[in-house]
């Protein structure tokens, strides 16, 4: 049986936009940072290790990157997308019906466990009697992983099960996890006593938690029971399926902003790592094209990895089309509307909605602008909300990424885009 969502009326934003707290009523997040994702660790005996390892205390990943790579970004696509040694458009060959797009993520963890290179997997399986809640899986076996194909695109406390890792005395291991699980992960592994850490990790951005995700649903969609599949597309729309095969498209220009105020959490609003950056190894979509999958390869282990599962794969091309400079300014000028605010007109979004799917970005150009976009939101959410942890928190590729942008954030926000030296 899968619960259906509450009737829209009964839903509401889990919170204001200037509530700090993940969900403020719930207890089990009590006596959390400000800033807070759900990761799991504070469930589990590694809490106490939390101050050290949390990116929302303080963003280690220029230190994480030197410790796994030896240096720091290079100048080029590595700003947007982290360091990486090859990027591949590819899909399995043969997809699962059941995955989110073709499968390769839980298809390598599941040949991790057949050919015995890991006792186990960490992934994220959907809660009895749901589609979407995610409930963390410590998978022992290939059908294990393969179950918990899909997203379930909510908070996941996917870290809780290192307490079971150690209690089962599991000494190799590979972890699936989003950015902030992923920066948690690499900043305890010396500590972790591990033989081997395979971490395969996902693109993340604007999560949400389950009840604030049951009700985005109800706010996009004329059928919220019925969706079985869902995501944000490289065509500027979010594409949704039902049980009986019905497709809607809804275009990210319609959403309606000024209902869905409130429902990202602040931590994500803080994120500032996209890509998934510390990973061995990235899978997501966003650098591609419609129907493939885009792969970075980051690391010696992740170099292992794709190997390990190439054969199953069809490589396609990765391709870069468009100019994500041109609209940058509108977005920049977009930001300075108080959040919340209501959609443009009809014939406006249309029109909006037609030029991004014929004129916008796409391939890596797509990628690279959605990411400077979610740099430069979070940039001034931190600053706005947050001032006093903009030096902790937001690493120092960012402004990097955004110095092309230096001149027209300053005459919009009448400040420097990156920090000043003290002097
Ligand atoms: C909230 C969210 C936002 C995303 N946003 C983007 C994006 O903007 N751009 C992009 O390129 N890719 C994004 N992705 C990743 C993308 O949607 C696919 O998950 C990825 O490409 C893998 O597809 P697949 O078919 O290989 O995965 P599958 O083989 O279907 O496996 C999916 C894997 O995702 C894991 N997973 C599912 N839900 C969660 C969760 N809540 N937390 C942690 N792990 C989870 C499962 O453990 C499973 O192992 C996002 C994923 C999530 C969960």
């Amino acid at each position: 049986m899968i619960d259906t969502p509450l009737a829209p009326q009964d839903l509401g934003p889990s919170k204001g936009l200037h509530t700090i707290s993940l969900l403020s009523s719930d207890e089990r997040l009590q006596g959390r940072p400000k800033l807070c994702s759900d990761c799991g660790l504070c469930d589990s005996a590694l809490k106490t290790r939390m101050s050290s390892a949390c990116l929302f205390v303080r963003n280690q990943t220029t230190e994480i990157e030197q410790r796994l790579h030896g240096r720091t970004r290079r100048p080029d696509d590595e700003l947007h997308f982290g360091i990486h040694r090859a990027q591949y458009a590819a899909r399995m060959r043969h997809p699962n019906p059941k995955a989110q797009w073709t499968g390769i993520v839980t298809a390598l963890g599941a040949r991790l466990l057949e050919q015995d290179q890991v006792e186990a997997v960490i992934t994220t399986g959907a809660a009895p009697g749901t589609r979407f809640k995610s409930e963390p899986v410590l998978a022992r076996t290939p059908a294990e992983v393969l179950a918990t194909a899909g997203n379930k695109p909510c908070l996941s406390p996917t870290l809780c099960l290192l307490d079971q890792v150690r209690d089962q005395g599991i000494r190799r291991l590979a972890v699936i996890g989003t950015s902030c699980q992923v920066h948690m992960l690499r900043a305890l592994e010396p500590e972790l006593g591990l033989e081997t850490l395979f971490v395969i990790g996902i693109p993340c951005s604007d999560n949400v938690t389950y009840p604030d995700l049951e009700y985005f649903l109800t706010q996009v969609s004329r059928s919220p029971q019925t969706i079985v599949h869902y995501e944000f597309m490289q065509d500027f729309s979010l594409w949704i399926r039902h049980e009986d095969g019905r497709k809607e498209r809804v275009n990210f220009i319609d959403f309606p902003m000024d209902k869905l105020h409130g429902i990202f959490p602040s931590s994500c609003l803080s994120c500032f790592d996209y890509p998934n950056a510390l990973a061995d190894l990235t899978i997501g979509y966003m650098g591609a094209t419609l129907g493939w999958q885009w792969v970075l390869v980051r690391t010696a282990l992740g170099a292992e990895l794709f190997e390990r599962i190439r054969p199953e794969l069809e490589l396609g091309e990765l391709t870069s089309r468009g100019d994500r400079r041109r609209g940058m300014p509108h977005y920049i000028q977009r930001l300075t509307q108080p959040p919340g605010s209501k959609r443009p007109p009809f014939l406006v979004r249309q029109l909006v909605a037609y030029l991004q799917r014929t004129r916008g970005p796409k391939g890596l150009e797509f990628a690279r602008a959605i990411i400077e976009m979610k740099l430069l939101r979070n940039l001034n959410y931190v600053r706005s909300q947050f001032p006093r942890f903009e030096a902790r928190v937001v690493p120092a590729h960012v402004y990097q990424t955004l110095e092309p942008y230096a001149d027209n954030y300053q005459a919009v926000f009448g400040r420097p885009l990156a920090p000043q030296a003290e002097v």
